[in-house]
């Protein structure tokens, strides 16, 4: 059994190594902050597990992500390391080399992304290099899956790298390391990040060694060194390495003059204009809604209706007198599970054609530049551009994009960002826009539903305002983001994370909608008067009765809207699923003929906007849950969310009656 570790900078393409060495699919895209825990996955080639964890520049952590690594490497439950290096920018990578060579493990390393080196003119003397390091070095490109093949443990070697420090610090790690019991490990390189500051390390070994010798022993070198050379501990630790490295570059490193950047400063310079940023940015969001509405999405979304509405139920009805199901059962597989289901599945093309717009953003480079003009913007809000990233995910589902503001370096922002996710408009609420769009703004539909993905953006930068003033004042960090160099999404990459946003939805349909939709039904046929009754004296009517009183100021008080808001908790589509049980329709048309005449287009835009912020849904409640620091806050957060979308609903139906829609 070899376990093996992955680590490197972020972006470098490690969770691509992971998952072609692994049988997992993790995460891949274009920005650092993509992989925020451990993952393992078990090895293809060989017995063992290999880890994926989040990047990091340095061992010291700053954001709660970054943790992640420092704890594994003070854990050591794993017998090697291989170091991934986007070899198009060696010299920043290096330093985090440098801090694992230190640490002595097997290691070696993945020179990866020799495909963008060689475009820029870059020859690295690979041979030469793994001598000095003293580490097997492994050209790659790993989102291809070159040279990914043997990277096995038995070729990995501990490293017999030594970096010499100023003597200072030289004496220090001799003191401190007397100081430790005799069975630790990693010695020298514990000693080294202590000094640096690395928070968890610290922690560690306060655990083994008196504090008040720690704190006067670091004390003493601060001091040292500053009399000596008049700068900080840490940063004396940090030139050395730099210095080695440059000299280490130049050994080994050709340059060509090729002149590379070019076309992604170009291109920036449009995207990330001032005054065109934004624009721009709204622009590509219309044209992914064209697609995935009136352009592309329809018609197979139709397709796939017409499918569901006519072969398979008169095949399912067929079968059904065939084995001769009483009435229950049809009715139950035939108003209940197909109606309710595939009331659902109908909107997966369209599903995918938006995941396949996000992955797209995420894999090409555009959305760290999101990010950066929205900053300015987001700056005005009390928020940070990188806040955004995890907003963007959010419209594909609100659950990873909470994950995603793990990579925030201040707590309060995270949290922050975190209440702030679940407004964002999620692929399962654009079914629930799908079918009232498609029965009352045929014309507009995209525009309709940009309208409501734009509501849930400003929602969020007001609330963000308001409580960056009350509630989590006094700590505002410098906006610090990478700019990714533009990548040509690979199309097996894109295919693969369209693919791994989009089965979620499709696994939801058979397991949580199939589920809950065959309880709505059952619910629909009896009453208390007792087994199939008229469904406006079931148990459903009766619950959808009860609340109906309480959204009629917002146009909506039928007791169906009622109940589907009820089962809209457990998945945002579950809306769908209830409307089609609850009319009692044979298929889709006579279900928009039902809904056109009970509703005006007005109540349904208020009924959307409503849906839209009511409640985050009960898998989005877990997540809030976990990540935020207790009940309260998630509490607060749902009850802000329903307050907001009753206020919102209200003006939109009042004011829109007013004006004599
Ligand atoms: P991580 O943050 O280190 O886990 O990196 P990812 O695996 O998420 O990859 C970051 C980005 O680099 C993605 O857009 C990948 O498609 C891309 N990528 C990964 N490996 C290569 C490579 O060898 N060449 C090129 N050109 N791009 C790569
Ligand atoms: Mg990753």
């Amino acid at each position: 059994m070899m376990d093996i570790a992955i680590l490197g900078n972020p972006n470098t393409g490690k969770t691509s190594l992971f998952n072609q060495l692994t049988h997992s699919y993790e995460y891949v895209g274009n920005w650092s902050g993509v992989t925020v825990e451990k993952k393992v996955g078990k090895l293809r080639a060989a017995t063992g597990n290999l880890i994926d964890l989040p990047g990091l520049y340095t061992l010291s952590p700053l954001t709660k992500d970054e943790k992640v690594a420092s704890t594994f490497l003070l854990e050591g439950k794993f017998d090697g390391m291989i170091n991934i290096i986007d070899s198009s920018q060696l010299e920043r990578n290096l330093h985090l080399t440098v801090q694992l060579l230190e640490y002595g493990k097997p290691m070696m390393i993945g020179l990866n992304m020799m495909d963008v080196a060689k475009r820029n003119g870059l020859a690295i003397h690979i041979h030469q290099l793994s001598q000095q390091l003293g580490v097997p070095i492994k050209p790659m490109i790993a989102r291809k899956g070159k040279g990914c093949e043997q990277l096995d443990a038995e070729k990995m070697k501990a490293p017999s790298f030594h970096l010499q420090y100023d003597d200072i610090i030289e004496e220090a790690i001799q003191q401190c390391e007397s100081q430790m019991p005799a069975k630790m490990k990693h010695t020298r390189w514990i000693a080294l990040q202590y000094l640096e500051g690395n928070e968890v390390v610290q922690q560690y070994l306060q655990q083994y060694v008196s504090l008040t010798w720690l704190e006067a022993w670091m004390k003493d070198t601060e001091k040292n060194v500053k009399i000596k050379h008049n700068i900080a501990l840490n940063k004396l630790i940090y030139r050395t390495r730099e210095t080695y490295i440059e000299e280490l570059l130049k050994e080994n490193m050709i340059t060509s003059l090729l002149k590379h950047k070019a076309s992604s400063e170009t291109i920036d310079r449009v995207v990330t204009n001032r005054i065109l940023g934004i624009p721009i940015f709204l622009f590509v969001m219309y044209v992914m809604f064209q697609f995935t509405f009136d352009w592309l999405g329809v018609p197979i979304s139709d397709l796939v209706d017409g499918l569901i509405s006519g072969p398979v139920t008169s095949g399912v009805e067929a079968g059904l007198q065939w084995i001769g199901a009483n009435a229950f059962f049809q009715s139950l597989f035939i108003d209940g599970i197909i109606a309710g289901v595939g009331g659902v599945l109908v909107f997966v093309p369209q599903i995918f054609i938006l995941f396949l717009f996000i992955s797209f953003i995420e894999d090409s480079g555009y959305m760290a530049r999101v990010a950066m003009v929205m900053d300015r913007l987001l700056e005005k809000f009390g928020l940070n551009g990188k806040a955004f990233i995890p907003m963007i995910i959010g419209f594909g589902c609100n659950v990873p994009g909470i994950m995603a503001s793990r990579s925030m370096e201040q707590e309060q922002e995270r949290h922050l960002t975190t209440m702030l996710t679940p407004f964002m408009s999620c692929s399962a609420r654009l079914a629930v826009y799908s079918l009232f769009t498609a029965i009352f703004f045929t014309s507009h539909q995209a525009l309709i539903v940009l309208s409501l993905y734009v509501m849930g953006i400003v929602v969020a930068l007001i609330v963000a305002k308001i409580l960056s003033i009350t509630k989590y004042k006094n700590e505002k960090s410098l906006f610090v983001i990478e700019l990714p160099p533009y990548r040509i999404p690979y199309a097996k990459t894109l295919y693969r994370s369209t693919w791994e946003k989009g089965k979620g939805f499709v696994r939801k349909a058979g397991t949580i909608i199939l589920a809950g939709t065959i309880v709505i039904w059952l619910l629909s046929y009896v009453g208390p008067q007792g087994f199939h009754v008229p469904i406006q004296e079931s148990f459903m009517a009766y619950v959808g009765k009860s609340i109906a009183p309480l959204l009629s100021p917002l146009g909506f008080d039928t007791w169906q809207a009622g109940a589907a808001l009820i089962t809209g908790f457990l998945a945002k589509e579950m809306v769908v699923s209830t409307l089609y049980v609850l009319y009692l329709v044979p298929n889709t048309e006579a279900l928009h003929v039902v809904i056109g005449q009970q509703y005006t287009a007005l109540q349904s835009y208020s009924f959307m906007v409503f849906f839209l912020l009511y409640v985050p849904c009960l898998a989005t409640v877990a997540t809030l849950k976990n990540e935020l620091p207790n009940t309260r806050s998630m509490l607060f957060s749902i009850a802000l969310s329903f307050a907001i979308a009753y206020v919102l609903a209200l003006c939109v139906y009042q004011i829109g009656r007013l004006l004599g829609f």
